[in-house]
């Protein structure tokens, strides 16, 4: 074992159910971390350090670790994994890792971590496939909406965004509208040691950050008045960021990405109904693109400190399904869309009612456009000729 490497015995094993999103979370423990492996037996956790750590360090890190296992893990149960479409053993012809020939076509080049730039191919099948989840939105009659990339912090308050996701947050800030500040900046910034060499008090105060969700824009939009009507379908595509840390691996999890959405607006009886319909729309279309994918319940990603609740209320309530494609190269899968269901979360938080004076209720259909084509080369890889019909006629 090199002296960058150090093992962890969690004081209680972490449940099987949860040792994903346990690793997932140890990206944002300590910055020495560049890598985080939990066992699938969950007795035994793997760190990759920058550097090897002293003594007192690695106690230090090791006290930050259990106290992230013990706040995910105490006192959870299973959750009861609902599946609701099973198409995992559709045959696909692909089982590699379709990264190194996308980049080495040059379809794909990686402009900072997480941040990637995509070719002709590549952007072709994000058309495609946009093309049908606006299928989707047509079906529905889904009013088209246009939402900036910028989300204002003061409305991200208002639903307690910064509790339930802070670590993939993203901040907008410019510089102070000082002479002094901007010459000072001018004169002296230069990319150095991996970031931006500039005194941090040059820097405004944050009034927005990066979109890291599209619906939000619409609620927000709608928030303090009555729902103009009795309900609302709408959708939108957006530029999104989530901070993924030392996740941000290959193409599966970006730092910027584009998502469309399907947004449902009205009672509850409502709103769970067109979520059900929009599942039932999609399942023949997933079905003709040949994807090997199954659809399950799931939950939000939660930072630590809510995560156990959040993440349990979640699962009890059904309030999240994910479109889970096989990724073959690592016999594993990957989310590439969910069908929500938020409550009356936003309609509360927001002060958006119906007629009655009820606070409305709010779903969304949201779908993860360069996921969705990475999956897809996954399972069929870069060569026309192996891929479903109908995707070859449409790009041809
Ligand atoms: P995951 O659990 O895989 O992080 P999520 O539960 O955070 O996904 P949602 O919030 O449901 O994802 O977002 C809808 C879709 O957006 C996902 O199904 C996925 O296709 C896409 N998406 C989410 N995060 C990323 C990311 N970091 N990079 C690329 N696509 C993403
Ligand atoms: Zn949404
Ligand atoms: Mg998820």
């Amino acid at each position: 074992m090199s002296n960058n490497t150090l093992e962890f015995s969690p004081s209680t094993p972490i449940p099987a159910h949860l040792v994903s999103q346990v690793q997932s979370k140890l990206a944002y423990v300590d910055e020495s971390i560049t890598a985080a492996h939990v066992a699938e037996t969950g007795d035994q956790i793997t760190l990759q350090l920058r550097a090897p750590l002293n003594k007192v360090a690695a106690a230090s890190l090791n006290s930050k670790i259990q106290i992230v296992v013990e706040m995910m893990t105490k006192g959870s149960f299973q959750p009861k994994v609902e599946v609701l479409e099973d198409y995992r053993d559709t045959p696909v012809p692909y089982d590699r890792d379709p990264m190194d020939e996308l980049v080495a076509s040059g379809e794909v080049s990686e402009e900072e971590t997480g941040v990637f730039t995509f070719g002709p191919l590549f952007s072709r099948l994000v058309d495609y496939f946009e093309s049908r989840f606006l299928e989707l939105a047509a079906s529905f009659g889904a009013q088209p909406y246009r939402f900036p990339t910028l989300m204002s912090a003061r409305m991200l308050d208002r639903v307690d965004y910064f509790r339930a996701f802070p670590h993939s947050l993203t901040f907008a800030t410019h510089l102070r509208a000082d002479l002094d500040v901007i010459n000072k900046f001018a004169e002296q910034a230069s990319y150095e040691d991996g970031g931006l060499n500039a005194s941090s008090d040059s820097f405004s105060r944050v009034k927005a950050v990066l979109s890291p969700a599209v619906c939000y824009h619409l609620y927000f939009s709608l928030a303090d008045r009555p729902l103009p009507a009795e309900n609302m379908i709408v959708t939108g595509v957006g530029n999104c960021f989530r901070y993924e840390s030392t996740n941000l691996t290959s193409l599966e999890r970006l730092w910027n990405f584009t998502m469309r959405e399907v947004i449902f607006i009205g009672s509850k009886d409502f709103v769970l109904e067109q979520r059900e319909l929009a599942r039932e729309f999609m399942r023949p279309i997933f079905e003709e693109l040949g994807f090997a994918y199954h659809v399950e319940s799931a939950n939000d990603p939660f930072f630590i400190g809510e995560f156990r609740k959040q993440a349990a209320f979640q699962n009890a309530f059904q309030l999240k399904y994910e479109v889970r494609a096989r990724l073959p190269f690592k016999d594993d899968t990957l989310a590439i869309g969910s069908y929500n269901y938020h409550q009356d979360f936003f309609g509360r938080n927001l002060n958006i009612t119906l007629s009655d004076g009820s606070p409305i209720h709010t779903g969304c259909a949201a779908f993860g456009l360069e996921r969705t084509v990475f999956a897809f080369l996954s399972q069929y890889g870069l060569d026309q000729n192996d891929w479903p019909e109908v995707v070859k006629e449409a790009l041809s």
